[in-house]
């Protein structure tokens, strides 16, 4: 087994940590309860799996399960490893289950700097699981012994089956809120992302602590500005997409700069949006 890569473990909550893995500053969960512990994606391969796995059992030593916030690589092969060490349940939408049995092994190349051995497929717990435990599209609950976690669907958004996890006042956003980078559009409907943001703005807490699914923590105010923001970026994309010959994809240089989200991903936003615009 190659070198475990230590994730930055920071507590937020009594029963609640948070794990920055270092590659792509994917932000890791720990819920512990009195009888299990959940664990809130799980790295981009073994690698980073091994290096979360020693971590969280400096922290608790209760069985594990694994909630997967959707199915990007980063967040899901390292499934594999926690798989070898005994976890049984993995819970994720039925949406985001669909997508990686149909994507997952496209996906592997987005990990080759970093996870060589998942790239490959080659090597101990380089296998792609898929959770098997489904989180119904009204949310459920998971009963850790002492301690009540809270998972529930908003609908699409960065994809087609994004999950929040919620306990107390610490909320796991997954992908839907990204700190410190773009929010990455590649598998998403940016019309529906910025109504589930709207609506996460409304039913959340002011107190609440956001775990993006990338960078630091952020507060309400910070979905907030994400939400004007991507609203704002629709309204401009739309114009943008309206001044194109029908049916072309052609945006200028200028027309990328006036986006918020830098040259590539202003560039998937524009492509999203082009194939979703009414
Ligand atoms: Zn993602």
């Amino acid at each position: 087994m190659k070198q475990p890569l230590v994730p930055k473990v920071e507590q937020l909550a009594p029963h609640c940590w948070r794990l920055l893995n270092h590659g792509f500053s994917m932000n890791t969960g720990l819920i512990v309860g009195q009888d299990r512990a959940a664990v809130i994606d799980t790295g981009s391969g073994p690698r980073e799996a091994a290096g979360l796995y020693a971590a969280i059992r400096r922290i608790t030593d209760v069985p594990l399960l694994v909630v997967n916030t959707h199915a990007h690589g980063d967040h899901v092969f390292g499934n594999g490893y926690f798989a070898a060490k005994g976890v049984e349940n993995f819970h994720a939408t039925a949406a985001a289950i669909e997508h990686l049995r149909r994507n997952g092994e496209s996906e592997r190349q987005m990990v080759r700097f970093l996870e060589p051995e998942m790239a490959l497929r080659q090597g101990d717990h380089s296998g792609i699981i898929v959770p098997g435990n489904i989180v119904a599209e009204t949310g459920g609950t998971l009963d850790l012994g002492g301690v009540t976690v809270q998972l529930f669907g908003l609908g699409p958004g960065h994809t087609s089956g994004d999950l929040l996890v919620r306990c107390g006042k610490v909320l796991f956003a997954g992908d839907l809120v990204e700190e410190g980078g773009p929010p990455n559009f590649e598998d998403s409907d940016p019309y529906l992302w910025a109504e589930l943001l709207g609506r996460l703005v409304r039913e959340c807490d002011v107190d609440v602590v956001v775990v993006p699914g990338h960078g630091n923590q952020v507060d309400l105010e910070f979905v907030r500005r994400q939400h004007r923001e991507m609203l704002a970026a629709i309204l401009e994309g739309e114009s943008i997409v309206r001044s194109w010959p029908a049916g072309s994809f052609d945006p200028t240089a200028h027309q990328l700069e006036v986006l918020p989200y830098g040259p590539e991903q202003s560039t998937i936003f524009l492509q999203r949006l082009s194939e979703t615009m009414p």
